[in-house]
């Protein structure tokens, strides 16, 4: 829609980085790889580190490039605008986790290689406890300097081709202390002894999978621990802004991909002896569809602003929930327009809408529903009683 007058210099050559890598792998490389039940990217996720952008949230000194986070939002908007998503690039905001949380040893380690295109998964939700965090199970009993794991997690994007797993687990197992000090966060290898994944089915059209993950026994050494013991939910509170930030660039950019579509055919189709867009039920709808778009676009710079001025983790907070929050309504509501406005159409496979709409559905749910972000909005930016 050529209205981002607001990039730099350093954005404007994102845009164009994209843009050439859709002309490598657009919409038909994504399809084509749903439809042989790929579940990585590979290519397209190698161009992206040879080039550096899986590298944008990592010091110099690790092997990255050190942009700033409205840089990573301008990049994950841009991926969306072409359609190029998979939910493994919400793994981004583990280079920030280990960034912030992280000793020097593990920075060593880890950084270079996260930068170098590694996979990394996360894993925090389990079966019983889904969006209440605080009733996860999965133990880390501390043995000497090892840890001894056992549990399950859900829903585990891309465990299975991860080189490495961030996991969320309780080491307060018999839960005496404070509630918040009960998690611990660590660096698990995928392949360790004792772990175990089996895929589950999903409807995102998107090349990737989700995994059931069983843990067993699994013997983890204390130096693969992230932060204190103790500390896993404060670390990953300012983390997981982040994640929000990209996930609201991600759905954002999608839902004006498809949104583009809807104007295009509007302009194009005539029905009645005109263009369907000169109707006015069909182009306030877009009209109102486009403005919530680019309102809910400012709200996420304003998020990556804030983490980027270094703002208070409460304030990024705020911003990051409403960014997500806006970002996942719009680009739903955009996409419901454009599949409105191709009528039948819409539906097949040659306009490319519908198999879109299921992942920016998806986004108002996970990681984290919509729900919460108001929670949170209500309870820490109003002052609102707890409600859950
Ligand atoms: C495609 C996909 C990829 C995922 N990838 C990962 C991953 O890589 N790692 C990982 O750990 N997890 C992952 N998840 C899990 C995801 O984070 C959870 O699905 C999400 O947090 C919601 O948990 P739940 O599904 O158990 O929903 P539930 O907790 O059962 O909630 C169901 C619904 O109830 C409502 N609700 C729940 N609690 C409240 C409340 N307090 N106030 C108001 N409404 C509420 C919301 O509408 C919510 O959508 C993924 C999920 C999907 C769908």
């Amino acid at each position: 829609m050529g209205l981002d007058t607001e990039y730099t210099e350093t954005q404007r050559a994102i845009a164009r980085f994209v843009e050439s890598l859709a002309s490598r792998y657009g919409r038909k490389y994504i399809r084509d790889l749903v439809s042989s039940g790929a579940t990585f990217p590979h290519a397209m996720w190698n161009d992206i580190a040879q080039a550096g952008y899986l590298g944008m949230a990592i010091p110099e000194e690790f092997g990255g490039t050190a942009m700033s986070y409205d840089d990573v939002r301008v990049f994950f908007t841009e991926m969306g605008r072409h359609g190029l998503i998979t939910l493994h690039f919400v793994s981004y905001f583990m280079d920030c986790l280990l960034v912030g949380a992280g000793n020097q040893a593990m920075k060593e380690r880890y950084l270079p290689k996260l930068a170098a295109g590694e996979y990394w998964s996360f894993a925090i939700t389990e079966p019983s406890a889904g969006t209440n965090s605080f009733r996860i199970s999965t133990s880390a009993v501390r043995e000497g300097s090892n840890y001894r794991i056992n549990g399950q997690k859900v829903f585990i994007t891309g465990f299975a081709e991860s080189q490495k797993l961030v996991l969320v687990t309780k080491t307060d197992v018999k839960g005496t202390g404070p509630r918040k000090e009960a998690f611990t966060l660590f660096v698990i290898d995928r392949n360790a002894p004792g772990i175990t994944c089996t895929p589950m089915n999903m409807g995102t059209h998107s090349p990737e999978s989700q995994y059931i993950v069983f843990f067993e026994d699994v013997v983890v050494p204390e130096e693969n621990r992230i932060g204190a013991e103790g500390a896993g939910l404060e670390i990953l509170f300012n983390a997981l802004n982040l994640e929000r930030i990209v996930i609201a660039a991600l759905a954002l950019g999608l839902g004006e991909h498809v949104f583009a579509k809807g104007v295009a055919y509007a302009k194009d189709r005539v029905v009645f002896g005109e263009a369907i867009g000169s109707h006015q039920a069909v182009q306030h709808m877009l009209a109102r569809a486009f403005v919530k778009l680019r309102l809910a676009n400012l709200a996420n710079r304003e998020a990556a602003i804030a983490f980027d001025r270094g703002n208070d983790s409460r304030t990024v907070g705020m911003y990051a929930n409403m960014a997500k929050l806006a970002c996942t309504e719009a680009a739903f509501e955009a996409g419901d327009a454009a599949f409105q406005v191709h009528g039948g159409a819409g539906i097949t496979d040659e306009c490319d809408v519908a198999a879109i709409l299921p992942m920016i559905r998806t986004l108002r749910v996970a990681p984290i529903n919509n729900e919460m972000t108001l929670n949170y909005l209500g309870e820490k930016c109003l002052g609102l009683p707890k409600s859950y």
